[in-house]
């Protein structure tokens, strides 16, 4: 088990919410030292630079772009964060993808400017039903924060909220939001689901949104989620329905995967039933954090173990 360090020591340009964040190594989660402005692990010999004030404890390069592309990418948003709204940022970042539909590229600026009311609902959640605690949590952990909807609507709420996602680029993207609701910039680091660089017990609550169904290995990453949440801790989980005869929330098309069968309702040890409907686009769950928790509501999600089994709706659920 690893623990966090009294005082941990960081390269100096990172961002100042990170200050009191103490990383361990993805690899191997081995304790960090401080060299030529990026952290150096070594047991296992891994260097993680930082890039505009962001650590980047990737292990791996995210599902749609290499890391060379993302790096280029990333260097487009920072010639002009300083100088561009949010709006006009995004017009400009997906002016640069060829390969995207002009249609398809003003659903996803139109879908990122609404995002703050679905960060604004996910609070609500974390603070009713199921997620209410007796004390008001800490530290909070987004895992996939994208362009920053939940860190904003988060912000104030909690004494640390950290927000994580494979692409530099948009954790960037999500400074400008940040800013443009008068916050100062989020505590933001890029890294893997699967390979998260926060020692054990780190966090009260960890929020994953979107997210799990883009990851490589989506059992590890809810593994990681739990492991980094002290005891009792809480993990809201929110995936899409990809038996939903709704919108596909990425694709933009009716009833995509309503050809594929349903099988019967996966069914919590201990809990109730995953009552997915068909008109439901997402699900959100409540992961506890213990080990067999993880190990339940992953085979309840993914009977089969593959993405197409999933069939989570936007209820909240509680698994004890
Ligand atoms: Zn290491």
């Amino acid at each position: 088990m690893t623990l966090q360090k009294d005082n941990p020591s960081h390269p100096d340009t990172i961002l100042p919410s990170l200050r009191d964040i103490a990383f361990v190594c993805p690899l191997c989660r081995g304790e960090l030292d401080v060299a030529d402005q990026a952290y150096r692990c070594e047991p296992c010999s891994s260097t993680y630079p930082l890039h505009g004030g962001i650590p980047d404890f990737r292990v791996f390069a995210d599902p749609y772009i290499s890391l060379r592309q993302d790096a280029q990418r990333t260097e487009l948003v920072l010639g002009v964060l300083e100088e561009y709204d949010l709006r006009r940022l995004l017009d400009y970042y997906w002016s640069h993808s060829d390969i995207t539909p002009p249609d398809l590229k003003a659903k996803f600026i139109r879908n990122a400017l609404l995002a703050e009311r679905r960060g604004r609902r996910l609070v609500q959640v974390l603070e009713n039903g199921p997620f209410r605690q007796s004390a008001i949590p800490r530290r909070v952990l987004e895992v996939g924060s994208g362009t920053g909807n939940f860190l904003v609507a988060a912000a104030g709420r909690y004494e640390q909220v950290v927000g994580t996602d494979i692409a530099m680029r948009w954790l960037h993207i999500s400074r400008r939001r940040a800013r443009e609701a008068g916050q100062a910039d989020p505590a933001l680091v890029c890294c893997c689901a699967e390979h998260l660089p926060f020692a054990d017990r780190t966090f009260d609550l960890a929020v994953s949104s979107a997210t799990l169904e883009f990851t490589r290995e989506p059992g590890r990453a809810l593994a990681e989620g739990s492991r980094v949440l002290r005891n009792g801790g809480g993990f809201l989980l929110n995936t899409a329905n990809r038996y939903s005869i709704a919108v596909n929330p990425y694709a933009y098309l009716w009833g995509l995967d309503i050809c594929r069968a349903p099988g019967n309702p996966a069914t919590f040890a201990g809990g109730g039933k995953l009552r997915s409907t068909w008109c439901e686009c997402f699900r959100s769950e409540r992961l506890n954090s213990s080990r067999s928790s993880t190990s339940r509501l992953w085979r309840s999600l993914f009977p089969t173990s593959t993405m197409s089994r999933c069939k989570p709706s936007r209820r909240s659920h509680v698994c004890k």
